[in-house]
């Protein structure tokens, strides 16, 4: 098949094989645009024009894990620690709201000072207070614990793979393990929340055809939201000196992806705004549908360093959504009212799945 064969098909069928993947992922010059605006459409037919906005709370900063790509990796000495109280991220999940979000998502390293009654109590207090959905990302937990903050309220949970290639898994996650990681979706699949997982672009020693694979892991977990973006080397991790993810090829995923899987979230995520000024904007004309500003004070910003450069950092919480909102509606699109649940999770839902 040529490449405008292979696009109708994914456009007509939503299905690639790995090997159509592959080739989409080297596309260049107008072939590359045509996946683009195909991707474009394919956005527009399934979810529309609205653009969805999550609250980014990243409440704390301590981590367990000792990830290689990571500045928050537990062995990083230099790294700035902090833990918000119930009653700080509460506030800051209020104020979320008041400037006009309907999600939050709570983040953080995996800190098991947040045990499970700490967690339920965190949720149940925003639940009882704010209304807005809630999206969990804090790794990986015992089943227990998702099941128990699936019943006090919490909506979604978004956790990437970061690769599908067990063996690079394996390096650079010390102590952890891919099986658990997926078992870990299934999990949460299984217990009846929105789905967010994905994968991480450019780490050394991915190739093309774990990217193809990646691609593929998401559509078989069946993901309702789907977060990649660009690897982006901290000076203070093992990885201090490979190089940087492509922008090009995170934006050619993104395309994949909302071809493979239509009615799906995808955001246009912060890393890819990082690396190119108008990354998001990019993102967000070549597939996407959501952007998560930080809603967090700027001294917490500050500290939650998971890789250099971070965009926005210096502006405060209303600027930011601002300035989002100018660009959503630059590019003709407007900002999504209400919680903004995953069209793929409800569909499934509605057919009794
Ligand atoms: N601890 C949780 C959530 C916080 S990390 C977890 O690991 O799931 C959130 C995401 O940040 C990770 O999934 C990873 O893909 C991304 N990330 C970490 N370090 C990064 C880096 N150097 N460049 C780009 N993304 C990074
Ligand atoms: Fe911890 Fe998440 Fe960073 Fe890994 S990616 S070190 S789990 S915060």
């Amino acid at each position: 098949m040529n490449v405008k064969e292979i696009l109708d098909k994914a456009y007509n069928t939503h299905k690639l094989s790995k090997d159509e993947i592959k080739l989409l992922l080297t596309l260049e010059g107008e072939e590359r645009q045509l996946l683009f605006d195909l991707a474009d459409r394919t956005r527009q037919k399934y979810v529309g024009d609205d653009v969805f906005l999550r609250g980014l709370i990243e409440f704390s900063s301590y981590c367990k894990n000792d990830c290689f790509y990571c500045g928050l990796r537990r062995s990083n000495t230099e790294a700035q620690r902090y833990r918000m109280q119930e009653e700080e991220i509460v506030e800051v999940a209020r104020r979320a709201y008041e400037m006009g979000y309907r999600t939050v998502v709570l983040q953080s390293g995996e800190d098991p000072y947040y045990t499970r009654e700490r967690m339920c109590s965190i949720i149940r207090k925003i639940k009882e207070e704010v209304d807005v959905a809630i999206t969990l990302s804090i790794g990986e937990r015992p089943y227990e614990d998702y099941k128990a903050f699936r019943q006090v309220g919490a909506d979604r949970y978004l956790m990437r793979f970061e690769t599908s290639n067990k063996e690079l898994y394996q390096k650079l996650h010390p102590g952890m393990s891919f099986e658990n990681r997926i078992e870990c979706l299934k999990w949460i699949k299984s217990l009846g929340y929105e789905l967010g997982t994905g994968f991480l672009i450019g780490l050394p020693g991915q190739t093309v055809d774990d990217l193809a694979n990646d691609i593929l892991l998401v559509c078989e977990l069946d993901a309702d939201m789907v977060g990649i973006g660009p690897f982006i080397p901290h000076p203070q991790t093992p990885l201090k000196d490979a190089h940087e993810g492509s922008v090009d090829i995170t934006l050619k995923c993104i395309a994949i992806l909302r071809l493979l899987l239509p009615d799906s979230n995808i955001p246009a995520t912060t890393a890819l705004g990082t690396l190119d000024p108008l990354g998001r904007q990019k993102g967000l004309k070549c597939g996407a549908n959501i952007v998560m500003p930080n809603v967090n004070d700027l001294d917490y910003k500050l500290k939650y360093e998971l890789y250099p450069g971070k965009i926005c950092i210096n502006e405060d919480a209303t600027k930011c959504r601002g300035c989002i909102e100018s660009i959503i509606i630059s590019l003709g699109r407007r900002v999504g009212q209400g919680y903004g649940q995953s069209r793929h999770y409800r569909a499934k839902k509605a057919s009794g799945d």
